[in-house]
């Protein structure tokens, strides 16, 4: 059987950061692999692309740019606000004002979305909204390990249940 649409793959993969010797960025190796279903829109349609009609056993090795997978850097999702902005009960607190650190928030629709310091100014913080995998050019390698068909349940839930989905 080979990966096509509408068919559940497991898969171990490990995923680097441009090239194979780029930096790691998340491997499944000893861990559970993934599982998805083929074709529904769950995956980076690149990604897709570079595992149709492969099947178990087949090693796979490609690149996606940055432009087909999270997209390029976004200048523009940089966004000034107020220190002021995260004080509670007029203090703002320990810790959370660090470079880099990824904070939670809730607009004014009570949407909640997450912001990254970026940098630090005096009375301002530089928030960015890209996607935290925006501008990394991808590199997967690793091999299928199952490839089958979908039951009903799965298709109509959209996930993989048992083994690399869902448990319940
Ligand atoms: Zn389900």
């Amino acid at each position: 059987m080979v990966i096509e649409d509408k068919k559940v793959v497991l898969l171990h993969y490990t995923l680097t950061q441009g090239t194979e010797e780029g930096e790691l960025i998340e491997s499944t190796e000893g861990r559970e692999p993934l599982g998805f279903i083929y074709g529904v829109g769950m995956m980076i349609p690149d990604f897709e692309a570079n595992l149709k009609g492969l099947k178990a056993g087949d090693k796979f090795a490609f690149g996606i740019k940055a432009a087909d997978a999270y997209g390029e850097y976004d200048e523009s999702a940089l966004v000034e606000v107020p220190k002021s902005m995260f004080e509670m009960e007029g203090k703002i607190p320990d810790g959370l004002l660090v470079q880099g650190n990824v904070i939670p928030l809730t607009d004014q629709q009570g949407n909640r979305f997450q912001g990254k310091v970026h940098s630090i100014q005096l009375e301002t913080v530089m928030l960015d909204f890209n996607h935290p995998m925006a501008g990394v050019d991808l590199y997967f390698t690793g091999h299928v390990e199952t490839v089958r068909d979908a039951d009903p349940a799965e298709l109509e839930h959209g996930h993989v249940h048992g083994p690399g989905g869902h448990h319940h």
